[in-house]
């Protein structure tokens, strides 16, 4: 299986702290992998890192995406290349509809304006899978969704964008029972359907449950403290971090 994203030695600064020191990591295609670690262990910051934040200065090492380096690309350039980040925070923008923001965000990626019928038809399949009434088609993009709504938008984003990598940054917050297995069939199918890759940053072992992982890695104090199979990510939730993390 070929690597689909290669983090060399990563270390990242953000107002003059050091956030990640020497992070490496690989994600080969169409691999799901699962990033955990206590709050403030720098997961996020390696999410928005790898998407190109301007937030976080990378101080050493690399990224490597899809046999190129890009370290110094700018978000935009990367999501191009097919990088997601789903936020912790959907924001909502008055103005533009869910269906019209999608048809704009993949004209911006392939340089092509599918038609509008087509598009209706793809985005109402995905919409079903998820379990999302179609009125929300054309509400405003999060104006007065509720928190499993958004989440749902963002999960429908993937799908419809169809990204070569996902990075779900605790995608699964604020959610109930019921909207967790619907997020989790929906990663799935972009997993099936898309050959997507995916790095999760989660907690949630409803949200697991549900999905084949090929590997785990614990971040603590911004380095890599433990890596292992799927069921390191099932230990943790059973036994906690403490002995993984303790020795960094
Ligand atoms: P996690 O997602 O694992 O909970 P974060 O990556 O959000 O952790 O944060 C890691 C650490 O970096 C925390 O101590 C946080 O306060 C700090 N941090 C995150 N972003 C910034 C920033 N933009 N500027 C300064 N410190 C930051
Ligand atoms: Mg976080």
């Amino acid at each position: 299986m070929s690597e689909l994203l290669i983090i060399k030695a990563l270390s990242v600064t953000a107002e003059d702290k050091e956030l990640l020191h020497e992070v490496t990591l690989t994600v080969g295609e169409g691999e799901t992998h699962v990033l955990m670690g206590h709050n403030g262990a720098g997961k996020s910051t390696l999410g928005c890192t790898i998407m190109g934040s301007p937030e976080y200065a990378v101080t050493g090492g690399k990224i490597i995406f899809d046999g190129e380096d890009i370290t110094a690309e700018s978000a935009d350039k990367r999501a191009k290349r097919g990088i997601f980040l789903s936020f912790q925070n959907p924001i909502e923008i008055p103005g533009i509809t869910l269906s019209e923001f999608l048809r704009n965000a993949l004209e911006q990626l392939t340089g092509k304006r599918t038609k509008l019928w087509e598009h209706k038809k793809k985005l109402k399949a995905a919409m079903e899978l998820l379990d999302m009434d179609s009125s929300y088609a054309d509400r405003d993009l999060n104006v007065g969704f509720s928190g499993g709504e958004k989440k749902k938008a963002e999960i429908l984003q993937l799908l419809m964008l169809r990204p070569k990598l996902a990075i779900l940054d605790e995608t699964d917050s604020g959610l109930d029972v019921d909207a967790i297995k619907t997020v989790s069939k929906g990663i799935e199918e972009y997993r099936k359907s898309c050959g997507g890759t995916l790095l999760i940053i989660t907690h949630n072992s409803g949200l697991l449950e549900g999905l084949h992982i090929d590997r785990t890695h614990i971040l603590s104090g911004g380095k890599i403290a433990k890596e292992g199979g799927g069921e390191l990510a099932f230990d943790v939730l059973a036994n906690g971090f403490e002995k993984f993390t303790s020795e960094v």
